[in-house]
């Protein structure tokens, strides 16, 4: 950000208030669209945890990254769906990590092991919901068919249906209002069920006739079921048994967008937290190995609590330290180094939502536009569930930031008795680390259709670079 005078403090310098982003972005605004161009680009083709990771890798090899824990830029990936990078700093490495750890998991519907169901002249696939959803807000709207199938020969189809041009879609078909008055009474929670987020499939009738006619005036025998199979075989060349143990996620279809006649807002699937993972990658990319040793981390699984071998409770990351540790400074205890290592826990926060303004404790609540947000702690009513940052590690990164004149704000997730949520932050202080969260604040998280500022997007991305510069 420009190096504007700084105005958070009162004509004494004593008050505190958190300063807009878009007053102090001047000449860097061209810089600031090119930027968010290119991450609207990334999130229209990164929509899964796989797809994330695969983006990730490529882009730190090509930036010269090596899987190989000798070379100085270490990149590892587990099971495709987390990834660890490291730039070897000159900063001993007894001395920890900068680390920042994002989530590339989003919330979404998953199809079942068995999901073909036709009933009345429709086929349907049947999903299970993963994460936190508002079952409504998937009702009525094009999805893409996202993922693996694995055949039995070991062989992997990757699949990304429903995206291009010319490609077919899928969706929920959501009850027409003439039929709804009996679920407008109902409780939300009660209106829409899990069960019944079925997505619409197909419909051609094949018959079983080998003419393809029917006689006389019985139903006629054949199913959709059959014609659909056909055709994920010629597609695909796989059968019913392949989807049994497939990957398959039913995320938003199309492209993330500008927002507002103003383009200042950028809306999209999945910004919670592929938001964090692309600013954090950006600072990666653009650090340097003067310093401390500079890493990142995206783990999978944190919608739904961060467990599994690719989630944040699991040992990969302290697998990965001890590998770098015995290439880089043989001798020295990898549980050192996590000690002395400052994380950032990179995730997105509610910001206040103009329409529902009284669920916020507005002093203490994220604003689109004033930068990345820290929380010092997370969880819910009575700080339970939560690491909290030290005093002294929170008053160091403030006065990083400050110092480059990059924009911050803090907040807590809602009011004290009925807001929270967690993050990666307790999973990391596990190892003894100093961490806080930080990162940029959305409306409408966890929706098909998420909105970030573009200003906050940049202003996070400077942010963490900021942190890895310092020593
Ligand atoms: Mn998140
Ligand atoms: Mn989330």
């Amino acid at each position: 950000m420009n190096q504007k005078e700084n105005n958070k403090h009162d004509s004494q310098g004593l008050a505190y208030n958190p300063r807009n982003a878009w007053l102090l972005c001047g000449d860097d605004e061209e810089k600031m669209r090119a930027f968010t161009s290119r991450y609207l680009d990334f999130l229209s083709v990164c929509k899964t945890e796989r797809e994330t990771v695969r983006y990730v890798e490529e882009t730190l090899k090509k930036a010269g990254f090596k899987n190989d824990p000798k070379a100085d830029c270490y990149v590892a990936t587990l099971r495709g769906k987390a990834l660890f990078a490291a730039r070897r700093g000159k900063t001993p490495l007894e001395k920890g990590l900068s680390l920042i750890a994002a989530h590339a998991d989003s919330p979404r519907l998953d199809l079942k092991q068995r999901p073909l169901l036709e009933q009345v002249d429709v086929l349907q696939a049947k999903t299970h919901y993963y994460g936190g959803i508002r079952k409504y807000q998937w009702l009525s709207r094009p999805l893409a068919l996202h993922g693996v199938v694995v055949k039995e020969s070991g062989e992997t189809v990757q699949i990304a249906l429903g995206e291009e041009e010319g490609d077919p879609v899928f969706c929920v078909a959501d009850l027409l209002p003439h039929l709804a008055q009996k679920q407008v009474e109902q409780s939300v929670k009660d209106a829409f069920e899990g069960e019944k987020l079925n997505i619409v499939f197909g419909h051609r009738f094949v018959s079983d006739e080998k003419d393809g006619t029917e006689k006389g005036d019985e139903e006629p025998k054949g199913s959709i079921k059959k014609g659909i199979l056909a055709l994920l075989h010629e597609k695909y060349g796989i059968r019913e048994e392949d989807l049994i143990t497939a990957e398959l996620e039913v995320v938003p279809s199309g492209r993330a967008r500008t927002v507002g006649l103003d383009r200042a807002l950028l809306g999209g699937y999945g910004q919670d937290d592929r938001i964090c993972v692309f600013t954090a990658l950006e600072a990666l990319l653009h650090g340097d190995g003067n310093g401390r040793t500079q890493a990142v981390m995206f783990w999978d699984k944190e919608e739904i609590g961060s467990d599994g071998a690719t989630g944040a409770s699991s040992r990969f990351l302290q697998y990965c330290v001890e590998d770098i540790t015995e290439s880089w400074a043989p001798g020295t205890s990898p549980s050192h180094v996590l000690l002395n290592t400052w994380a950032l826990s990179a995730d997105v926060t509610a910001a206040i939502d103009p329409d529902f303004q009284e669920l916020h404790e507005k002093q203490n609540a994220a604003r689109l536009g004033y930068g990345p947000c820290f929380s010092k702690f997370t969880g819910s009513r009575g700080k339970y569930g939560s690491s909290e940052a030290d005093a002294e590690f929170f008053a160091r990164l403030r006065g990083i930031l400050n110092a480059k004149n990059i924009p911050w704000q803090v907040a807590e997730l809602g009011k004290v008795d009925s807001g929270g949520g967690g993050t990666v932050a307790l999973f990391l202080a596990a190892w003894g680390m100093q961490v806080i969260d930080l990162g940029p604040a959305l409306l409408a998280m966890h929706s098909p259709f998420e909105l970030s500022s573009a200003v906050d997007v940049y202003a996070t991305y400077l942010a963490y670079q900021s942190f890895f510069a310092a020593m």
